[in-house]
């Protein structure tokens, strides 16, 4: 979207997408008619990691030994042509929110046949900090969990954790630190709503881990609760 749209309230610039030439997310190009959010060539260039299948893939092998989860996967890897970084960062940073629910319609897709998640029966997005979440406008991870709710019949844990302080800067602490660090920053409000149930935590990107492990320990006082974590991209 333009950067100058971004200040004009959502009614208006609804309205305004019915006249403007809709783009590409992943190449900026402008948009045939049956096309939707993603062009012909980006839609096949997609590139998928295909991982949900196996229990030794690189985002699953990144928690082992550290937190105990059901399974885990990340629907795209980072392409070299850049595109995913657009789409994400259009996402963030564009008051653009059509991009993110149709990935997250994309991620479900993709996911929800697999047997290893096919016991989800929540979908808990990665919460951002109040102050970040209102300056932005939206929570990105819920955006992709709202997208994945329209194509996979779950039930949405919202706000089930939240996050209480906002993290320091994380750069030049070793992985310890950045653990005890972000584990400190979320709360359970509720944890008896999620009891016995198995949560799929949702991001939008997975590096180190580190903001997921949180989670998931955080996550680790809920009664025979069981976590799977599901990111739109890998690093
Ligand atoms: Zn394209």
């Amino acid at each position: 979207m333009n950067p100058l749209l971004a200040t004009v309230p959502r009614a208006l610039r609804d309205l305004g997408g019915l006249f403007l030439p809709r783009r590409c997310g992943g190449c900026d190009q402008g948009l045939r008619h049956f096309e939707h959010c993603l062009c012909s060539l980006c839609e096949a260039d997609l590139p998928r990691t295909r991982f949900h299948d196996d229990p030794r893939n690189r985002v699953e092998e990144l928690f082992r030994g550290k937190v105990q989860l059901e399974a885990a996967s990340a629907f795209l890897h980072f392409s070299p042509t850049g595109m995913v970084q657009r789409m994400l960062h259009r996402i963030k940073y564009h008051h653009d929110r059509q991009p993110g629910l149709e990935l997250g319609r994309r991620m479900a897709d993709d996911i929800r046949t697999s047997e290893r998640f096919g016991t989800v029966d929540m979908l808990l997005p990665v919460p951002l900090h109040p102050r970040k979440e209102h300056a932005r406008g939206y929570n990105q991870s819920q955006v992709l969990v709202d997208g994945m709710l329209e194509r996979w019949p779950v039930e949405n844990a919202g706000k089930g954790l939240v996050r209480v302080v906002r993290t320091p800067s994380q750069t030049r602490r070793n992985r310890l630190d950045r653990w005890l660090n972000v584990k400190e920053a979320f709360h359970l409000p509720d944890p008896e709503k999620l009891r016995g149930r198995h949560v799929l935590i949702v991001d939008d990107v997975v590096t180190t881990g580190a903001t997921l492990e949180g989670c998931v320990k955080a996550l680790g006082a809920v009664p025979d609760i069981r976590v799977s974590v599901y990111t739109a991209a890998c690093a």
